[in-house]
């Protein structure tokens, strides 16, 4: 199989998998449990990991808090920060393209007296700082801008967005879920004061992710129980999840420079080689300020699922931005936000990279892909007419 999904999830790195199955075998004791060694060692686990992860991201210990995925994170720093300002402040901004967590969670608070604005992006996906500035109100909470998205690959300014927001007393969240390991992560360069992570992205376990909440931030407690992450976030800990995820992220971090490098030039040289090899071909996002293993491409005149199936039947696993995700007939709102028309937006695919992926892996599928396009275009009345009308 060539995997080319990774934007959706990620292998588990063996160097994870290695720390974590103490923590599923012998060591099993409740992280909570101080008069045994099991517990003990437990404790003493999570404590390194949390050390860890606060140290890859430019946090302090107490700023890390683990949750059991991603979209808990998104969740939590929303309705969180709503919930404690307690009506005093009902406003969010957020854009266009975020994540269903994001955007789920703002419908969410909507219902509850909540205000959110919705920003519009340029055709690369952009989110234009003057934009945030001039929405900006007195009881504005809240801004959420993600740092990368998670389709087109588009990397915001995040931290030019953080000042403007601070210099009107918001507070800024980002969704960095799909920055993390693929570029540099820092919480005091970008600013925020909140930021969503999740393990799976970067080659840690699934179901398991962190919230970073800088220490002064006033948010609601998210899972009322006992006193696991400082009261914050009940449950007992997820103790072999949260080590994996902190020795993928230091597994990602150590090689980074040089991991996004090669995913950077196998992600040019699949751009490179798509566009030229395959007409009525566009790439959705920005050559510049773009993850480094995301491609996202619409071709004209066919379906992005049928591609996705004739690639399966070849071995390649990837992705397309339209109904599968949601179960519903409607193409990607990251692509319809950019711009595109419903019909081109449907025939969309994503193909995301890993640090293992190989040359010959890229070269293989751009061997494969044009003509499973030719094929299913050959199938299609629209692609008839456009040839007929050019060879007129
Ligand atoms: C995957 C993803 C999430 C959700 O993370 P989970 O751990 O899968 O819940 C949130 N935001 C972005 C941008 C993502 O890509």
């Amino acid at each position: 199989m060539i995997y080319m999904d990774n934007n959706a999830t990620t292998a588990l790195h063996a160097k994870a998998l290695e720390a974590m199955l103490p923590f599923l075998t012998e060591h099993y004791g409740n992280a909570s449990s101080k008069f045994y060694k099991t517990g003990r060692d437990a404790e003493q686990a999570l404590y390194a990991a949390r050390q860890s992860v606060a140290n890859q991201i430019g946090a302090k210990p107490n700023e890390v808090y683990f949750t059991g995925s991603g979209c808990e994170a998104d969740n939590w720093a929303i309705k969180g920060i709503i919930s404690a300002f307690d009506g005093r402040k009902k406003h969010i901004i957020t854009s266009e393209i975020e994540h269903h967590a994001i955007l789920n969670s703002c419908a969410y608070m909507e219902k509850h007296g909540c205000e959110v604005t919705y920003l519009p992006v340029d055709e690369y996906g952009r989110v234009n700082p003057v934009d945030v500035e001039k929405s900006l109100r007195d009881d504005t909470a809240i801004v959420s801008i993600m740092l990368a998205n998670n389709e087109i690959g588009t990397i915001e300014p995040i931290a030019d967005i953080a000042e403007i927001v601070h210099s009107h007393g918001a507070l800024m969240h980002t969704d960095a879920v799909q920055a993390m390991g693929h570029m540099a992560v820092d919480v005091r360069e970008l600013g925020v004061d909140l930021m969503s992570m999740s393990a799976h992205k970067f080659h840690g376990p699934k179901g398991v992710g962190a919230l970073y909440i800088k220490n002064g931030v006033r948010i609601d407690n998210f899972i009322h129980g006992g006193g696991q992450e400082r009261g914050k976030r009940a449950a007992t800990e997820n103790v072999a999840g949260i080590v994996g995820m902190a020795k993928a992220l230091e597994t990602a971090n150590e090689k980074l420079a040089e991991n996004c490098a090669h995913m950077r030039r196998l992600r040019d040289k699949l751009i490179d080689g798509v566009l030229e090899r395959i007409p009525y071909t566009r790439l959705n996002g920005t050559r510049k300020e773009r993850l480094c293993n995301n491609a996202n491409f619409s071709f004209k005149y066919i379906e992005g699922e049928s591609i996705l199936m004739m690639l399966d039947m070849k071995g390649v696993a990837a992705s397309s931005g339209s109904a599968c995700a949601s179960g519903s007939l409607d193409p990607s709102h990251v692509l319809l936000a950019i711009g595109l028309p419903h019909e081109i937006a449907h025939g969309s695919l994503r193909l995301s990279l890993s640090a293992d992926t190989t040359d010959a892996e890229v070269d293989e599928v751009l061997e494969i892909l044009p003509p499973i396009v030719e094929r299913l275009r050959e199938m299609s009345p629209l692609y008839e007419e456009v040839k007929r009308k050019e060879n007129k």
